[in-house]
Order: C-alpha cells, then structure tokens, then sequence
C-alpha cells in the first residue's frame, strides 16, 4: 500500500495534467457556488412570498369575518356579533394572536381589542386600497407585526373610518431563520461536495489527454508501435482525436521502416561498387605497373564511379518523390526527345520506335528520358540477344500511350506490383547473373507518377514484357 501511495505521489504530476485539472476544477467551483447561492437565494425569495401571501390570506379572511360583527351608525359602534370580537386571539397573545384596532376619519380610537395592551401601540395607517386591504409590516418593540388595513364604511357607503388588524411575522421569520442557519451549516459541505466533484470530472474528461500525453512521451523512432487508446466514440471529438493521433502513428511507423529500409538497402548496393574500387586500387598499388595497366585500372575505377554516381542520383531523385521532374510550367515534345536524343543510343541494338509525331507532354524531358533509358535497359537486358524490342507512343484522346514490349523472359503476374518497390530483384535475374539494383522501375513509377501519369506491367502474347505508361496529353495551340 504504502508503495502504491509514494508510487503515485513519485508521478501523479506525469500521469495528469495537473495545472489543466487545477484550473478545470477552479472554474467549475466557482460557477457551482455561484449557481448554488443563487438557487438559495432565489428560493428563499420565494419561500418569503409564499409565506407572506398565506399570512395576508389568514389576515384578510379575518377582517371579513370581523367587519361583520359590527356597524358604525353616526359614529356610533353598534355590536352585531360579539362573539366573533371575544375570541382568544383577541384577547390575549395567543401562538397567533390577532391586534384590532378601529379608528375614524380623525384618527380617534372607537374600537380595540383587549390584547392591544400587551403590545406597544399600532401605528395608524389610514389608507385602504379601494374597496380591498392594504398591507404593511412594522417592528414593535417586541415583535414584527405585519398590518392589514381596511376601510370601514357606514350603511349608506361612506367610510367613518379605518380598521386595522396585525398579526405577528414570527412564524416567518422563524422559518427563514431556519433556513439560513441550514444554508450556513451545509454551505461548507457543499463546497466539499462541489470540489470534490470538480476535481473528479476534471480527472475523468481528462483521462484521454493523458492518455495521448503519455503515449507521445514513449513514442520515440525505435518505439513506434505505442498507441492511443482509451473508450470514446469515434464520432466524438476525442474519438476522432484518438483515430487521427493513431492514424499519424501508423504513417510516421510505415515512412520509418521504409526510410530505415531504403537506407539499409542503400548501405548495402553502395558497397558493392565502393568494394570493388577498394580492390582494383590495392590491386594497382601492390607493386609498380606500366602506363598501360593503370589506364586500364583507371578506366575500371571511372565505370564503378559511375555506377555509384548512377545508384546516388536515382535515390535521391526517389528520395524526394522527383519533386523536380515537375516544375509546373514546363512541358516538352516527347516525339523530338525519342528522336534526338533516345534513338542514337540503341542504334546498335536494333531498337524499333514507333513515335507520332508533335507529342507533348507536362514534366522535364532530362527525367524522362531516364525513364525511357531504364525502360529499354530492362527490355535489352531480360531478353536475349537478337529479340525484338519495341517502343511505341501514340495519342489516344486525352491522353499519350507509350509501350515498351520485348520478347525476352517476361515478369510473373505475382510480380507485377512487386517488381516497382525500391531494391527489389526478382530472383531470376540473380540467378541469371543479370546486373542491376532494383532501382530502375522505381524511378519510373515515381517520375511518371509525380507527371501525373501511371505506370503498369501488362501481358506480352506469347512471351515477354509489356510496360504500359499513360501520360496526360498536352496540346499546343
Ligand atoms: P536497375 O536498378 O539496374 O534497373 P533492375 O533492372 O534489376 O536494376 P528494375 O529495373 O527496377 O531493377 O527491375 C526490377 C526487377 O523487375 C528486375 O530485377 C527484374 O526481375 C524485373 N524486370 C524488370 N523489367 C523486366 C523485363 N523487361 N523483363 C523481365 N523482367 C523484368
Ligand atoms: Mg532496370
């Protein structure tokens, strides 16, 4: 236990975002006390004249049965019901005693109760409303009393005077004071409750944050299979938040292997040729050679360079997804390039070109030329000596088709997609004995992808490969 106490205290501070609870819990205290005073207040406010209603109802009622039990003829008080004047209420300070007093237009006294002694005097309020009851509330000496007011009016109509009957406000007051104190006494539980709630909510609307926190925390390059996970619908925000964070690790997981792969690749065709000039340069430097033997050395230096010059610029060109075979403006005539530039190379070979004439296309001739070049590398070098090799390009509406098809040993259909991944050598050609690094269809796809073009292999009836590429057709006027 203890361990699990000092465990938590060791890294609670990691495990939450303390500051965001703190402040989380602040405002949500202030805006619940702020709500609770106000329903309190509200309620008592409403208690006061819910109480204070019924009490006018009591007093009211009392005076009608009251003004019935006299009659003021010529100012004189005529007792028509003396009972109704000589209930307890009347006469002594009962728990709910009522104060009478009556007096004329002149403010003289003509009717009082016996319990009026008991009290100090009632103030005189000589106002009615019309034909109704005017409420006052006074504080005696002993007590506040609250005072109904009402006409008292002569058989012809005319008002001889005023009678007024009070009655004390203790009860209320009573039961407001009750109120209070409650309110007091709970407030700092409340509070408590009100805190310990915040805190609690803000912990749990928090929870996914720290989740998130704490897996960007382990996430490191050699660490990338961490993920974010904790209970949220996927169509709420930290749902969607818990699926884009997730969906970022997964590409961040896949660019790494595949830029830890390039460069273990990368490492490994490089040594090939930079082991090979290491052993041509011990080989010439063993003892002294005549001018002869060191032009021939010199020469098979300058082809492994050049090899390695050819491996580098191609994975860089890959590297950057030939960011540079496109500039936005610029766009060539793939029938001249064909003509001047890749015709003469294969003259040798016997290469058949079928090109149409003023084809254009958007992109930079230099990086497509070295797509052609790979394309009929390939074609020359998977088939045998004599085989025909042909490159065909034509405008199909919109579009320029160009097909390279040979008849040599042809690419499995289990390999097509394969053949286009970086490095990658179908096993035939090592056992073969055919020279490359695998690097060739990768730059193509990424030069014609990147000139908003596609790439594929296709079928060649019977034997053979046919690459297929399609490339927006330019037309200009
Ligand atoms: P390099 O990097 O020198 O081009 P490479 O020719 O081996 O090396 P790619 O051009 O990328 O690499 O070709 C990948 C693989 O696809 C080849 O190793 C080969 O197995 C297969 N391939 C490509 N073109 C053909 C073809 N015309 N006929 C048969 N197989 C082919
Ligand atoms: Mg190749």
């Amino acid at each position: 236990m203890a361990k699990a106490i000092s465990f938590w205290k060791k890294h609670r501070s990691r495990i939450l975002p303390r500051q965001t609870v703190r402040r989380i819990t602040l405002l949500n205290v202030i805006v619940m006390i702020g709500l609770y005073i106000l329903v309190n207040v509200f309620t008592f406010g409403l208690l006061e004249y819910l109480l204070e209603e019924n009490l006018d109802a009591r007093l009211s009622h009392e005076v009608e049965h009251i003004m019935n039990a006299f009659a003021i003829e010529d100012g004189e008080i005529i007792l028509t019901n003396p009972r109704e004047l000589g209930e307890s209420d009347l006469i002594t300070v009962t728990e709910n005693p009522f104060f009478l007093q009556v007096f004329d237009l002149k403010g003289k006294q003509i009717l009082g109760s016996e319990n009026l002694r008991y009290i100090a005097s009632i103030p005189h309020v000589a106002y009615a409303d019309e034909g109704g009851y005017h409420f006052v509330d006074i504080q005696t000496e002993d007590f506040p009393l609250r005072i109904c007011t009402a006409e008292v009016l002569e058989s012809d109509g005319t008002v001889s005077g005023f009678m007024q009957l009070a009655t004390p406000k203790t009860g209320i007051h009573a039961v407001e004071r009750g109120l209070i104190i409650f309110n007091l006494l709970t407030f700092p539980l409340m509070v408590l409750l009100i805190v310990v709630a915040s805190v609690i909510l803000a912990r749990k609307s928090l929870a996914p944050v720290s989740s998130v926190i704490n897996v960007a925390r382990t996430i490191s390059a050699s660490n990338l299979q961490e993920r974010v996970e904790y209970d949220a619908d996927p169509e709420d925000e930290l749902g969607k938040l818990r699926d884009t964070l997730n969906d970022l690790f997964d590409r961040l997981e896949r660019q790494i292997d595949q830029i830890s792969q390039f460069s273990d690749n990368a490492s490994h065709q490089l040594m090939t040729p930079l082991t090979a000039l290491k052993t041509e340069l011990e080989y010439i430097l063993r003892k002294d050679r005549t001018n002869q033997e060191y032009h021939d050395s010199m020469l098979v230096i300058r082809d492994r360079t050049e090899k390695m010059i050819q491996i580098v610029s191609t994975m860089l060109i890959l590297a950057k997804q030939c960011e540079a075979c496109v500039d936005g403006k610029s766009v060539f005539n793939l029938s001249r390039l064909v003509d001047k530039s890749v015709r003469d190379l294969y003259r040798e070979e016997g290469v058949d070109f079928w090109i149409e004439d003023e084809l254009y296309v958007r992109g930079k001739s230099e990086y497509f030329q070295m797509v052609l070049q790979n394309l009929i590398d390939n074609a020359l070098k998977y088939s045998d000596n004599g085989e025909r090799v042909t490159l065909s390009a034509r405008r199909v509406e919109n579009d320029i088709l160009i097909e390279i098809a040979d008849q040599g040993i042809g690419i499995p259909p289990s390999d097509r997609d394969k053949v286009f991944e970086r490095f990658y050598r179908n096993p035939y050609s090592e056992e073969m004995g055919i020279d490359g690094h695998g690097l060739g269809l990768s730059l193509v796809r990424s030069v014609v992808t990147a000139m908003g073009g596609s790439v594929r292999v296709a079928d060649n009836e019977p034997r053979g490969t046919r690459i297929l590429i399609s490339l927006p057709s330019m037309l200009l006027n």
